[in-house]
């Protein structure tokens, strides 16, 4: 009897952990506890035992019947709040020794990590950070910028108006403004931010992007001074072997006006698609800071001069990722974005 009892309890957990399905959960129980299954037998066989043993084994009986059932129900359970596990699913794989599934981490968005770049090089020769208002007054967006309301100038520059006199700063130039009003030169900030103008979506327009702006105010700034800084600026973004070019412009806020370009950074200046067959890429205006800005916020032009410059990030980036349509930044498509973590 004793031997019997060991082996229907062996036999049970060996049937238990093979067990796939609670339909098989039911097949065990029928099996060990049914009307007629190895538990009903050995109740049987108790009855037969002389009557000085009977008390020996009864209880064990008792005692392994309840087991079996606790642990099939428990069993069915499991089988039923997890569904996965049945068929061989996880319990059958599961290892714990295997490395644990990393949680994915987040990555910078490829316009932050340009951002970042950007203003990065320029504190390493420098230059501080500011940030100002993306809600302006025309004062600062045109006026205090050289550009008077009648003046032609201001059509190129479609704005976004709000309730009356403010509107949604058309660029990041007014940041200059604020900060030469309230500080002394000498003065060497950036100033990246979103800006916003009415421009119809496309590949390369969007009515909202970032741009980060430069000014530089001191004693005897030449534009020598200007070059020299843009031309280190473009190396150390593209490499070493970037040339630079100056070709002259105009904006209302400096004179004499340039905008720079580098030599194509797809075809080496050789001429493709990207560069119209030019070789060279325009990617910032600048320009000696004009002494009407100066006056506006009671600089002494005799005794100051400065230079500026501005520059869109999403075409940097664009032509620093090879990306071909602008929109692809604000759709947040992750398939995209996680090509730059
Ligand atoms: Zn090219």
């Amino acid at each position: 009897m004793d031997e019997k009892l060991k082996c229907i309890e062996s036999g049970f957990e060996q049937d238990l952990s093979g067990l796939k399905s609670i339909s098989e959960c039911e097949s065990i129980r029928i099996k060990y506890l049914g009307r007629k299954g190895l538990i009903a037998e050995l109740f049987q066989e108790l009855a037969a035992l002389p009557a000085e043993q009977k008390p020996l084994f009864g209880p064990r009986i008792n005692a392994l019947k309840n087991k079996l059932q606790q642990e099939i129900t428990r069993k069915s359970a499991m089988f039923e709040q997890q569904p996965e596990l049945q068929a061989g699913g996880l319990t059958a794989q599961f290892d714990i020794t295997l490395p644990a599934v990393r949680g994915q981490l987040g990555a910078g968005h490829p316009l932050s990590l340009v951002l970042d770049e950007i203003c990065g090089l320029f504190i390493e020769m420098g230059f501080c950070v500011v940030e100002g208002p993306e809600i302006e007054t025309e004062y600062y967006n045109f006026e205090a910028l050289n550009i008077p309301l009648e003046h032609p100038s201001r059509e190129s520059f479609d704005t976004f108006y709000l309730h009356k006199k403010y509107l949604l700063r058309s660029h990041t130039s007014p940041v200059q403004v604020r900060y030469m009003e309230k500080h002394e030169p000498p003065i060497q900030i950036v100033v990246p931010g979103k800006v916003y103008r009415p421009d119809a979506t496309d590949a390369s327009h969007s009515f909202m992007f970032n741009q980060v702006e430069g000014l530089l105010v001191d004693k005897n700034i030449t534009l020598a001074h200007l070059k020299g800084v843009l031309s280190v600026f473009a190396k150390k973004l593209f490499g070493p072997k970037i040339k630079t070019r100056f070709r002259p412009h105009f904006f209302p806020f400096t004179e004499p006006s340039a905008e720079m370009d580098v030599s194509c950074i797809i075809c080496g200046g050789k001429g493709c698609r990207v560069c119209k067959q030019s070789g060279w890429l325009e990617i910032l205006g600048s320009g000696m800071v004009h002494p009407k800005v100066l006056k506006a916020v009671k600089i002494d032009s005799k005794e100051y001069s400065g230079f500026a410059f501005g520059m869109g990030v999403e075409r940097i980036a664009m032509l620093k990722y090879g990306v071909d349509d602008i929109r692809l930044f604000f759709e947040n498509d992750l398939r995209f974005l996680k090509q730059f973590g």
